[in-house]
């Protein structure tokens, strides 16, 4: 079968799009190259739960970065799904007409958002971002629902791709999907060194809950014998068998590299986290553009995790009517606070059971109780810190005497958004009355 061609102009004008708009935000490329390779491996995951014959020997789930400077290219490798040459077609070969024009909106309406807030991979364009650095792309790939594995490939402008089977031992994969970016000639120096692979990758893909090796120079000290033959002992000891002695030196040499942490955020200890961190989390998390306006993350009872975000923005619809998702309505969280996003982990808290049940766990009594106080601190907090900080400001410029009248910006924000969750909860909890009226 001869290679299948195609070309499209709305290709052509969302390349250009992204290679304009995304211009100062190049490297983005490989976070969204990263989160692909990290669907795979999901979506193998999940499938494989039921067909576990998916899985087969194609190896460890994991994702692996090698630039190669010799060549001027960035391979990215994963052992994820795959696919098929249909997909290949669907999935890379045509643009969905919606993905685009939601693209485009978003991009005039949001101008100053950029990239950086990770319009790109909202709109289903993710991997387009490849031609921000690469004139050519080849992407080979190995579904384990099909024997053979196909090679895609495109260049930058051209509006078109070519798709063919692989036959060169040498470049089989036992499973998942390769992409290799050829630079373009300007980013070759930007894109090549390692360290900056492995930094970018640190920056943006620390959530990946898969491991993601990128190629590394390291340096070891290894321990060298020496025959030292000394002369007076040689001529002492004629006959015997000669004296080694130990000395070490430093040996460079290139290895793979665990680049980012695979233990979940709320696992690890709060001390070591940073605030960037976990902002990054919740928009990576819950899909959202801005940042929280504050977090809290905390253990009960040894055994639970939790991580609550007060959000950057309220729920989109502007009706002044609290939209409450059913979820987990009641059992953890009071509806009043459903604006909160966050992440309760634990093993032991019995979700498969009925309500009823839930509700009489010990510890998801304390958990409610515990989630409400927590984030009532949060809330509270962001009153206080803003206050602090303005009022520090202020008072160097006009003293203290008008800071009443001031109003203070995050918790003026907070209130906007979600004043009325708040107002609703003086009417339900009247447990809670104190701490919420304010
Ligand atoms: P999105 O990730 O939002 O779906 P992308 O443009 O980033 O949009 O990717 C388009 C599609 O291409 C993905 O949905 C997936 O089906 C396919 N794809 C991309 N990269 C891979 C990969 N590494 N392995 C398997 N499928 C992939
Ligand atoms: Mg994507």
């Amino acid at each position: 079968m001869g290679p299948v061609r195609s070309s499209s102009t709305k290709l052509s004008r969302l390349l250009d799009l992204i290679v304009h708009s995304l211009y100062s935000h190049k490297e983005v490329f490989l976070r969204e190259l990263v989160s692909n390779a990290s669907d795979a491996l999901d979506k193998l995951r999940f499938l494989s739960v039921t067909e576990p014959a998916l899985f087969g020997d194609g190896g460890d789930l994991e994702i692996r970065i090698k630039p190669d400077p010799d060549n001027g290219t960035i391979t990215i490798t994963d052992t994820g799904i795959g696919m098929t040459k249909e997909e290949l077609i669907d999935c890379l070969g045509t643009i969905a007409q919606i993905g685009t024009s939601k693209f485009l909106k978003a991009l005039k309406e949001n101008k100053d958002l950029g990239a950086d807030n990770g319009l790109i991979g909202q709109f289903g364009v993710g991997f387009y971002s490849a031609f921000l650095v690469a004139e050519k792309v080849v992407v080979s790939t190995k579904s384990p629902k099909s024997d053979k594995q196909y090679v895609w490939e495109s260049v930058a402008d051209s509006s078109s791709y070519v798709i063919r089977e692989e036959t060169d031992p040498e470049n089989f994969l036992r499973r998942g999907t390769q992409i290799t970016l050829y630079l373009r000639e300007d980013d070759k120096y930007k894109f090549l060194e390692s360290t900056r692979i492995k930094n970018l990758v640190k920056n943006y893909s620390q959530f990946v809950g898969f491991p993601i090796y990128t190629w590394q120079e390291k340096s070891r000290t290894i321990e060298v014998e020496e025959e030292e033959p000394s002369k007076e002992e040689e001529e002492e000891k004629e006959g015997e068998p000669k004296k080694t002695k130990k000395t070490t030196k430093t040996e460079k040499y290139w290895d793979w590299e665990l680049a980012n942490e695979t233990k979940p955020l709320w696992m690890r200890n709060s001390k070591e986290v940073s605030k960037e961190e976990y902002n990054e989390f919740y928009k990576k998390a819950f899909n959202e553009f801005l940042d929280p306006l504050a977090h809290t993350h905390f253990t009960t009872e040894g055994e639970v995790e939790s991580i609550l975000y007060s959000p950057g923005m309220g729920p989109l619809n502007n009706e002044d009517r609290v939209f409450i998702s059913d979820d987990f309505d009641g059992e953890l969280f009071p509806r009043y606070l459903s604006f909160v996003k966050g992440i309760v982990d634990s093993n032991d808290l019995p979700l498969n059971v009925s309500r009823e049940i839930l509700q009489e766990s010990r510890i998801v009594r304390i958990m409610r109780k515990r989630l409400i106080r927590k984030t009532f601190d949060m809330i509270q907090e962001i009153s206080e810190s803003e206050n602090k900080e303005v009022r520090s400001i202020f008072k160097k410029s006009l003293g203290s005497k008008l800071l009443p009248a001031i109003r203070f910006f995050d918790y003026k924000k907070f209130w906007e958004n979600f004043g009325r969750f708040i107002k609703l909860g003086c009417i339900e909890d009247t447990g809670n009355h104190k701490r919420i009226t304010p």
